[in-house]
């Protein structure tokens, strides 16, 4: 790997913990990580347990306080610094991230730039928490609001965007006067252990980001829980683990930011335009191998329209190729591992043995071990695992329904919330289905959704706060109401 990148020393073999860099845990313990394309191990890095935790904790309590204490300017300057090391090194970055995760280089080449916009985002709301003065209550009272960094963040970030998750995250939290000691997937820690030297590189002082590596989350996990001196944990994973995380907080009321599960519903009218609509579903669907959590999980399609929709998007579809996200003109790179391979055949298995039909794919791909065709189901009902699960998986279910009521009740019937789609033209339907959509997220005649300029988060059992826009810092700060007398 560092043969193929312009600066080797953004890659590394220890874990950043409390301003440290580290070698090795205290146990001595290490994992590998392997290029899920080749499966060639990439590094080997310290398996770190509860004493790196503490100590990293510790050394953000310490750090956060002077860094609270800067000017938002002054915090602005590191991260935009933060910023434009991200762009400068996008190609870099970009082919750590390809190596340790597998998607196709171009498409990583875009996430490392949509990580860094967030980081641009952020640096420019950094100077802008504003608070309130409100007219008092009493003649001689006067209420003054200023809003304030939560503290110290634990946060835990999954492998899907091992870069952007992490950003979206990272910069709100340094924004706001936070520290941030963080926890990447063990799939994919380099990009993390990346940002981090150039987080250096651009001024931090690195007790505020630690990157503990570690393949013992649950250990991780419960430490952020439990340690008083943790005022937030920030969560992007499974809605599984951000239940466990918020019971392991109960005791100390802990204040957390999820990012959890989806099962998006991708809805098309008979009034859509076709084309558009096609376009979106590959964009929504197939992008990362159909493994982000606002992938279109359940694709409803009116049945004016049903049959020349399939046949449209098989067409496309066909298009696309699956292999190493290094390879020319591979849109699609493998699974992150055999379980992710294994859900995605169940779920296959089971909607066939229930009555669809394989349109197109349906089968491992030949690439390797962990490549999956691109693969459209038709005549898929409720009944399946497709309907109720997050397949995340490069497989398109398509439904057929009658009515906008039918349709309606059918998105909604699942306990997720996150993204959802639609494609129709009359003005008065786009309304009603908007408003009718229980979703975090609505894309509406687009498939694509994500920027740091939009809040981006869930309601139901898909997760707590959003991450972006002008309401992402208000996650990592507390309001606090001075009342002013005597005057
Ligand atoms: P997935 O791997 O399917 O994306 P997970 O929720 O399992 O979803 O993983 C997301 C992140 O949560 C990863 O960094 C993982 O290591 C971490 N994680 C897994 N189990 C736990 C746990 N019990 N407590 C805290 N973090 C966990």
């Amino acid at each position: 790997l560092t043969a193929k990148l312009k600066d080797p020393t953004l890659i590394t073999d220890k874990a950043l913990v409390g301003g440290d860099w580290t070698s090795a845990s205290a146990d001595g313990k290490t994992f590998d990580v392997t290029n899920p394309s080749t499966g060639e191990v990439i590094a080997t890095l310290p398996d770190l347990g509860k004493a790196e935790v503490v100590k990293a904790i510790d050394a953000a309590y310490k750090a956060q306080k002077a860094w609270a204490k800067k000017t938002g300017k002054e915090r602005a300057g590191v991260l935009r610094k933060l910023n434009d090391l991200m762009v400068a090194n996008a190609d870099d970055l970009a082919t750590i991230l390809t190596t340790e995760m597998g998607k196709p280089w171009p498409e990583a080449r875009g996430e490392i730039l949509y990580g860094a916009s967030y980081v641009e985002w952020f640096a420019e709301e950094a100077k802008r928490v504003y608070g309130d003065v409100i007219p008092g209550h009493q003649q001689d009272k006067r209420i003054l609001v200023i809003k304030q960094p939560v503290g110290v963040v634990g946060a835990i970030t999954p492998w899907n965007f091992p870069n952007a998750m992490l950003a979206r995250k990272v910069a709100p939290a340094l924004a706001a006067g936070c520290a941030m000691v963080s926890k990447p997937a063990a799939q994919t820690p380099l990009s993390a252990l990346a940002m981090a030297i150039l987080a250096e590189r651009a001024g931090l002082d690195p007790a505020l980001f630690s990157v503990l590596t570690a393949t013992d989350a649950a250990t991780v996990g419960k430490e952020f829980a439990e340690n008083d001196k943790v005022r937030k944990i920030t969560f992007t994973g499974s809605t599984n683990v951000g239940r466990i995380l918020m019971r392991q907080g109960a005791d100390q009321i802990m204040k957390l930011g999820l990012e959890l599960g989806g099962n998006a519903p991708f809805i098309v009218f008979d009034d859509a335009d076709l084309d558009a609509a096609v376009e979106g579903a590959m964009i929504s669907k197939y992008r990362n191998a159909g493994q982000t959590c606002v992938c279109a999980n359940r694709i409803y399609v009116q049945s004016g329209v049903y049959d020349a929709f399939a046949a449209k998007l098989k067409e496309k579809v066909k298009g696309l190729k699956v292999g190493d996200g290094f390879a020319e003109g591979v849109t699609t790179g493998p699974l992150i591992d055999a379980n992710a391979v294994k859900k995605v055949k169940e779920h296959i298995a089971d909607a066939l043995s229930k009555g669809a039909k394989v349109e197109l794919g349906g089968e491992p791909a030949e690439a390797g071990e962990l490549f999956f065709q691109p693969t459209i189901l038709t005549e898929v009902t409720t009944e399946m695992k497709v309907a109720r699960e997050e397949t995340f998986g490069p497989v398109a279910p398509l439904f057929r329904f009658e009515t906008e009521d039918e349709v309606i009740e059918m998105a909604n019937n699942t306990e997720f919330g996150l993204a959802s789609y639609f494609y129709a033209s009359d003005m008065a339907k786009v309304f009603r289905v908007a408003e009718a959509l229980e979703y975090g997220m609505v894309g509406i005649n687009t498939g694509l959704i994500s920027t740091e300029t939009a809040p981006f988060g869930g309601i139901k059992q898909s997760g707590l706060g959003r991450e972006g826009s002008k309401y992402g810092i208000d996650d990592y700060t507390e309001i606090k109401y001075m009342c002013l007398g005597g005057i």
